[in-house]
C-alpha cells in the first residue's frame, strides 16, 4: 500500500542551524499521527515543510507516491514551478496557529473561495459543501458574519471548514489550539476529534497531550529537529529516558 505522505530524510536549515535534521515520516490512509515535542523540536517546521511553505535542504517527501516539490528527469532532479507546486499543495488542507482567515469575507465566503476560485469548483456545489461543514461544526448561524465577529475558537472552526472545504488527502494541523483562550480550546478539539473519528488522514502538531493520547493511531516524539521515537504506545510505553522525562513534565 502506497503511504498517503512520506517523508525521508528530511532536512531543513535556518542558516547554520539544522530546524530539521534527518526526519522520517509515513501516514497511511485514515491514519492520525500526532507529533510531539519540546518547543522548537522542528514540529512546526515538519508540517511547513510538506505543504511546501519552506525550502527543504536535503531529503524527499511523497504525497500518494507523487515526489512533492521536485520532478525526476533522468538523474536529475530539478525543482518544479510555483504553479506545480501550488497544485500539490492544494491537495493538502493546513490549519495554523493564527486561523488566517480573510477579515474582509464572511464565514461562508471565507470556506467558499479556495474550492471555487483555485479549484473551479461550481459555487453551487462549493456552497453546499461549505453549509454541510458548518452544519457539521456547529457553524450555520455564523455562515453571513464576518471573522472579527466569532470568538478565536469559532475562527479556528472555520478555517478547519475552509482547508477541509477542498477535500484534501490529508489534513496538516499546525498546533491548532494553541493561540486559544483556554475556555476555547475544547470546541476546536471536538472537530478535530470528529474528523479523525471520520476516517481522514491527518498530521497534528499539538502539545495537548491527553487530546493526543486519545486520536492518534500514532504519536511521533521530536527532539533537536529529529524523530526520537514513534509508534501507537508512546504515553503508555515510552522507551527513551527523554521521551520519559518530557510526559512526566506534561503530567504534573
Ligand atoms: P516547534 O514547532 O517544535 O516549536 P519549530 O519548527 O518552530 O519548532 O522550530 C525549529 C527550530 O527552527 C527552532 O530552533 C526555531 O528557532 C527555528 N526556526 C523556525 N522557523 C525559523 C525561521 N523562519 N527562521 C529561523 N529559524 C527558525
Amino acid at each position: 500500500m502506497t503511504a498517503v505522505l512520506e517523508v525521508r530524510g528530511l532536512r531543513k536549515n535556518y542558516g547554520d542551524r539544522a530546524a530539521l535534521d534527518g526526519v522520517d515520516l509515513e501516514v497511511n490512509a485514515g491514519e492520525v499521527v500526532a507529533v510531539i515535542g519540546p518547543s522548537g523540536s522542528g514540529k512546526s517546521t515538519l508540517v511547513r515543510c510538506v505543504h511546501q511553505l519552506e525550502e527543504i535542504d536535503d531529503g524527499a517527501m511523497y504525497l500518494d507516491g507523487e515526489l512533492l516539490g521536485r520532478k525526476r528527469t533522468g538523474t536529475q532532479l530539478r525543482v518544479l514551478p510555483e504553479k506545480a507546486i501550488a497544485a500539490q499543495r492544494r491537495r493538502m488542507g493546513m490549519v495554523f496557529q493564527q486561523f488566517n482567515l480573510f477579515p474582509h469575507r464572511t464565514v461562508l465566503q471565507n470556506i467558499i473561495d479556495p474550492p471555487v476560485l483555485v479549484h473551479g469548483t461550481p459555487r453551487a456545489e462549493a456552497t453546499a459543501r461549505a453549509e454541510e461543514l458548518l452544519a457539521k461544526m456547529g457553524l450555520s448561524d455564523h455562515a453571513a458574519k464576518y471573522p472579527r465577529q466569532l470568538s478565536g475558537g469559532q475562527q479556528q472552526r472555520v478555517a478547519i471548514a475552509r482547508a477541509m472545504a477542498t477535500r484534501p488527502r490529508i489534513m496538516l494541523f499546525d498546533e491548532p489550539t494553541s493561540a486559544l483562550d483556554p475556555e476555547l480550546v475544547d470546541e476546536v478539539l471536538k472537530v478535530v476529534r470528529d474528523l479523525a473519528a471520520a476516517g481522514l488522514t491527518m498530521v497534528l502538531v499539538t502539545h495537548e497531550m491527553a487530546f493526543a493520547r486519545d486520536v492518534a493511531d500514532r504519536v511521533v516524539f521530536m527532539e533537536a529537529g529529529r524523530v526520537v521515537e514513534s509508534g501507537p504506545h508512546l504515553f503508555t510505553d515510552p522507551k527513551t529516558p527523554r521521551l520519559r522525562e518530557f510526559l512526566e513534565r506534561f503530567s504534573r
